[in-house]
């Protein structure tokens, strides 16, 4: 795709569910950044004045339950994981809320399980609401239900998750936010020599080898995770971008048509509404 083509076709999208990781929301301490979620509350509200709509998929009720209880690191008990979501869901629904109101904008909280991808009618329920709430100019707010998903049930990260969600409602785009500027060739932060790839017509196993090794303290995906999700997204023909959400401003720059981050765009591109 060149930069013409690119920017006509992201122009055109609109339905997109915007993923935004721990990392994002957060500090390296695992406190909640307010600041950063703020301005992406306010760019996301501006998007769907303009018409879009937009689905968010978000992590941070571990680092924020975790943050609220002073605790700086991830605990490794299930249990443990489980009670510091429950705990720091509602803390961060609360702050989505107010800045989100704030802009006139309604959010409702979704709380999923992979069965809405294993079971038929569970796919069905979720996709209906899903599907109300967009037509009541509703941005829901996803998270997976980290209180009860327990192996047997659990995407494990919110990268699969957002994948299975822009499938589910039929997005034009997925945007991965994260805490690096895009796919890289080797880890940036290790290697001096790593480039920015700024756009993948096909994964590759080369790919996932280099993407190893990266992630965060508080959050469950990294790179790995990110081009399993693009994967996902291919099958049914969703293009995927991953950009640095330290700057929510790029959800603005990309939808406006300027290259940011790492396209992933497949070969038959089309809008799905
Ligand atoms: N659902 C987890 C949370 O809200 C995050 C999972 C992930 O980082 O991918 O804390």
């Amino acid at each position: 795709m060149d930069a013409l083509e690119y920017r006509v076709f992201i122009k055109e999208c609109h339905k997109i569910v915007v993923k935004v990781g721990t990392s994002t929301l957060s500090y390296p301490n695992g406190r909640l950044n307010f600041q950063r979620i703020e301005s992406l509350a306010s760019v996301i509200s501006g998007l769907q004045q303009s018409g879009k709509q937009v689905i968010l998929v978000s992590s941070g009720a571990i680092a924020a339950g975790s943050g609220r209880m002073g605790i700086k690191e991830k605990p490794a008990g299930l249990a443990e994981k489980q009670a510091l979501a429950a705990l720091g869901q509602t803390g961060l629904m609360k702050i989505y809320q107010k800045f989100f109101e704030a802009r006139g904008q309604q959010v409702a909280q979704v709380l999923l399980t992979k069965d809405i991808v294993e079971v038929p009618e569970r796919r069905v329920n979720a996709s209906n609401t899903l599907k109300s709430l967009i037509e009541m100019d509703i941005i829901p707010i996803i998270n997976e239900n980290d209180t009860v998903a327990t192996e047997e049930i659990e995407f494990g990260d919110n990268d699969t998750l957002s994948a299975y969600v822009a499938c589910l409602v039929g997005a034009d785009l997925l945007v991965m936010m994260t805490d690096i500027d895009g796919l890289y060739t080797a880890d940036p932060r290790t290697n001096p020599d790593a480039r920015l790839i700024p756009t993948v017509q096909e994964i590759t196993e080369q790919m996932i080898n280099s993407a190893k090794g990266t992630g965060n303290r508080f959050g469950t995906g990294g790179m790995v995770t990110k081009l399993a999700a693009a994967s996902v997204c291919q099958k049914d023909n969703i293009p995927v971008i991953i950009t640095n959400g330290g700057k929510p401003s790029n959800l603005q720059h990309i939808l406006s048509g300027n290259p940011t981050g790492t396209l992933f765009y497949w070969r038959v591109h089309t809008l799905n509404n």
